[in-house]
């Protein structure tokens, strides 16, 4: 256990040191608070303090602001009056500059809503995209996405006939 953590924060540093050689204009006291990505690829996750709707917090010129818009506002100056930063990861907590998109607040809620309506769907459905039903016996829950066993087991027989074929050509 304490192994792991050794090797995690040795990742950490070095990604730190490639962020700041890659982005100078942002400081180290806000890259020293990105954790490593547990989300989608790329993301920064934000490792100081974070608001119950999911989104980081600091200090910036003497006021606190979102610290995803510290980050961006780092790299590309002032975010426009009126417009709000939309997360194109969807990952509240990440401040990595490139995941983030000024867009007008009715188009960042609309986008929220269309991401929650999609995820209550997919939470909703009995079945996988091939009609096998999702009972307990029949899913495997990853990364909080719900997978069809018997569909898994399929791809893996699949492979293996291919595999067989191909052998024989040859
Ligand atoms: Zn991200
Ligand atoms: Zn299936």
């Amino acid at each position: 256990m304490k192994k792991a953590d050794d090797a995690g924060s040795d990742q950490f540093r070095s990604i730190a040191e490639l962020l700041s050689s890659t982005y100078p204009e942002i400081p180290t006291h806000l890259i020293n608070q990105i954790h490593l990505t547990r989300h989608g690829p790329g993301c920064w996750d934000w490792g100081g303090y974070l608001r119950d709707n999911g989104y980081g917090q600091k200090w910036k010129d003497g006021r606190l602001t979102g610290s995803h818009r510290a980050s961006f506002e780092y790299l590309n100056g002032p975010i426009p009056e009126g417009l709000d930063l939309d997360h194109l990861c969807r990952n509240h907590g990440c401040i990595n500059p490139a995941h983030l998109e000024p867009v007008t607040r009715r188009e960042n809620n609309l986008r929220g809503l269309l991401t929650h309506i999609n995820k209550s769907r997919s939470a909703m459905r009995t079945t996988c995209r091939h009609g096998h039903p999702l009972t307990p016996e029949n899913t495997r829950h990853y990364k909080g996405r719900r997978l069809c066993r018997h569909c898994a087991r399929d791809r893996y027989y699949q492979i293996k006939r291919e595999e067989k074929q191909n052998g024989q050509v040859a």
